[in-house]
């Protein structure tokens, strides 16, 4: 294939992404525009969108998360809350992605920043700008919230562990249940935040009907994927791609049929792999495990979706069958109801098939 032909086939490609902040999603432009709302711009260190997409670049974590904590604060109301919704759906719309499982961390929100909002604002926000992504674009738009772990391992003085974060956010997934909220993630440093901490509020979780979708295998090895399964009960497991070094997590995740999502640049940014070409995607892939291509945080990395099906496509000289086949993996492992699932997969297979 051409570069143009391949560029132009991963557009037209019907797609899902399971793997997206929503924070971490919100370009430059929207970033300026929540600033100015709120007389903010003296919070950020730029007031052009160049600037800021300069400002965004990957340098190290603490620059990053340092980024992730102002963006964070200029959020502030329900109608900042449906903007960055919306604009997410229209992003999709943009890039041909047909359904999207975008991760939020609700407790930043409503507990940790004292901004005077409750998790109904937040919902009721989200669900505004879902639902007018929908109306507008025909995009499937749900939700995963998600546990920042260290923050359990703080409140504590003597660094003991506090339920709250783990269990307000449970208990918001289960309040959003009704407004497309379909899973409960945990994401942050592992090291000295163990998955076993977890384990009652998964178990929870997965009693209530949300589906289990831990970060793990990123920056610590397969161990931290064994706690994701064993501990967390994971459906999917957000990276995951450590696994690799260990021969029986591979058996045990395809055995079990659980899907990774995988973030190839994000994974370079952080240096977890020095190349493209020492990522163990295809390694993955070949075992037998369903993997997904995923963005991440886009513009914090200066990637999109269709940018990651790119680079892999590049990197592993992949044919058009076999995107095909890591695309549809994406949207066999949704969190919809079966009846938006199932039409999303009719629709994939037939226009697929027709691009093949
Ligand atoms: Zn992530």
């Amino acid at each position: 294939m051409s570069d143009s032909d391949l560029k132009k086939f991963i557009h037209q490609l019907p797609k899902a992404e399971l793997h997206i902040h929503l924070e971490g999603a919100i370009a430059p432009g929207t970033v300026l525009e929540l600033a100015r709302r709120h007389r903010m711009q003296d919070t950020l260190p730029a007031q052009n969108e160049a600037d800021l997409q300069k400002w965004f670049t990957f340098t190290d974590f603490d620059h990053f998360v340092g980024i992730y904590v102002t963006i964070q604060n200029l959020l502030r109301t329900p109608e900042d809350f449906a903007l960055i919704a919306y604009r997410l759906g229209e992003d999709m719309a943009r890039q041909n992605i047909r359904y999207r499982e975008a991760t939020f961390t609700p407790y930043t929100h409503v507990d940790y920043q004292d901004k005077g909002l409750t998790i109904e604002d937040v919902l009721d926000g989200l669900e505004q700008g879902r639902k007018q992504a929908k109306a507008e674009f025909g995009v499937e738009i749900r939700w995963t919230f998600d546990i920042y772990r260290n923050l359990s391992f703080l409140i504590n003085e003597d660094g003991s562990y506090h339920p709250d974060p783990a269990e307000k956010t449970l208990e918001y997934a289960i309040a959003g249940m009704d407004r497309g909220v379909v899973g409960l993630g945990i994401g942050g440093n592992e090291v000295g935040a163990p998955s076993s901490a977890f384990k009652e509020t998964f178990v929870k979780a997965k009693l209530a009907g949300l589906l289990s979708v831990p970060h793990a295998g990123e920056t610590m090895g397969p161990e931290s994927v064994w706690g994701a399964v064993l501990d967390l009960q994971a459906d999917r497991i957000g990276h995951g791609v450590r696994s690799a070094e260990d021969p029986a997590l591979l058996d045990y995740l395809k055995e079990h049929h659980i899907t990774l999502e995988v973030n190839p640049t994000s994974n370079l940014r952080l240096h977890i792999y020095p190349d493209i070409e020492s990522h163990p995607f295809k390694t993955l892939a070949d075992y037998g495990i369903p993997v997904t291509i995923n963005s991440d945080d886009p513009p914090l990395f200066n990637t999109t979706l269709s940018a990651e099906y790119a680079l892999l496509a590049d990197a592993f000289l992949y044919s058009r069958e076999d995107l095909a086949r890591f695309a549809r993996n994406a949207f066999l492992a949704a969190g919809a109801e079966p009846e938006v699932k199932g039409k999303l997969l009719a629709d994939f297979d037939r226009e697929a098939a027709a691009l093949l």
